[in-house]
């Protein structure tokens, strides 16, 4: 539905998006992840068409969309603060859109009823904004971004103002509300549980680049940038020199650099290397921890926690690295 083409975007001379390429498809929910200034909330206001393209061009179901003003897209657009009217009551800010549209007021009030019971809100219509709660609120805002019946929905850090217990029951209702809605959405973030969790695909950014566009399992396994490893939270970065060091003669990677996976080892297995354990968490249902090979080579791994072994610092332990989940990094 959504296609962006060779997208640049400069402020004076400063690029702050490059050649950006993406589709989003009916019903699909694309999260834009990357670090504060990466260009998310840049790249959300030129599909919004709050800002310019230098170059490239946004086409939607197929119409080139570049040059259409924002209020002619059929785009709805949720912010992190509400911006919700404060002198207005719960239904006159979800109606606010449909006023605009001139929709006759049986109608208005009736998609009001249909949009609050959607989040749970039913009979909170003659509440004062100022009254709810942050979560209460971030559902009216929801609500009031979908009264309009946008074609595509944008979201930028919507729970961002919450506490993590709400955000994560917020996360899963969004999720199935858009997906019960069909529509495109965007989500903007710049947390990688968040963008996991409600996402379909994943687009990685960095500096105004995507590194990498993939369903959240794809990137998690295979990561395929030093950037994207690193924002993922995977540290066992090894040159190439040193893995072949490590593994003892591995071939056929043409990367510098290799990712050996955190999940990618056996403990006792055949054909396994010897390790000294130096930390060791437990997470629940996994163990996290770090060892010491020969050359002072550190790695952490995660293996399940019932895995039969004993782990503690300063103990021997055996390790097998599956090479499959070996993984050559590019810049
Ligand atoms: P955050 O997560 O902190 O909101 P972001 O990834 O959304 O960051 P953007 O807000 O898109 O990043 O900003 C990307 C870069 O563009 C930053 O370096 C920012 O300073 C710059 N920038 C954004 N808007 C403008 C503007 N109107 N004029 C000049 N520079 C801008």
């Amino acid at each position: 539905m959504l296609r962006l083409e060779a997208l640049y975007k400069q402020f004076d001379s400063q690029a702050v998006l490059t050649n950006i390429n993406i589709e989003v498809h009916q019903g699909e929910i694309l999260a834009l992840l990357g670090p504060s200034g990466c260009g998310k909330t840049t790249l959300l206001r030129l599909i919004a068409g709050l800002e310019r393209a230098s170059s490239g061009k946004i086409y939607f179901a197929n119409a080139d969309i570049t040059e259409i003003p924002p209020h002619l897209r059929q785009f709805g657009l949720m912010f992190q603060d509400y911006a919700l009217f404060p002198h207005l009551n719960v239904r006159d800010n979800i109606a606010f859109g449909l006023k605009m549209k001139n929709v006759d007021r049986r109608t208005q009030a009736q998609a009001v009823e249909r949009l609050l019971n959607l989040v749970h809100l039913a009979g909170a219509g003659d509440r004062n904004v100022s009254q709810l709660s942050g979560g209460e609120r971030q559902r009216v805002a929801l609500v009031r971004s979908l009264a309009p019946e946008p074609r595509l929905l944008m979201l930028d850090e919507p729970l961002g103002a919450l506490d993590a217990v709400l955000r994560d029951e917020l996360l899963i209702e969004l999720r199935q509300i858009i997906k019960s809605l069909n529509i495109p959405a965007v989500y903007v973030t710049h947390d990688q549980r968040e963008a996991f969790a409600i996402s379909d695909r994943c687009a990685i950014m960095n500096r105004g680049r995507i590194e990498q566009i993939d369903r959240p399992s794809e990137l998690y396994r295979h990561p395929a940038t030093l950037f994207v490893a690193q924002f993922l939270g995977m540290n066992n970065i090894l040159k190439r020199t040193d893995a072949l060091k490590l593994l003892g003669g591995l071939t056929d990677f043409d990367a510098e650099m290799l990712l050996i996976h955190p999940r990618g080892v056996t403990v006792n297995a055949t054909n396994s290397i010897r390790a000294v354990i130096q930390d060791v968490v437990f997470l629940g249902d996994m163990i996290r921890f770090v060892v010491e090979f020969d050359d002072q080579i550190r790695l952490t791994f995660h293996v399940p926690s019932d895995t039969e072994g004993e782990f503690a610092i300063g103990l021997p332990i055996q390790l097998h690295i599956d090479t499959r989940w070996i993984i050559p990094l590019h810049r």
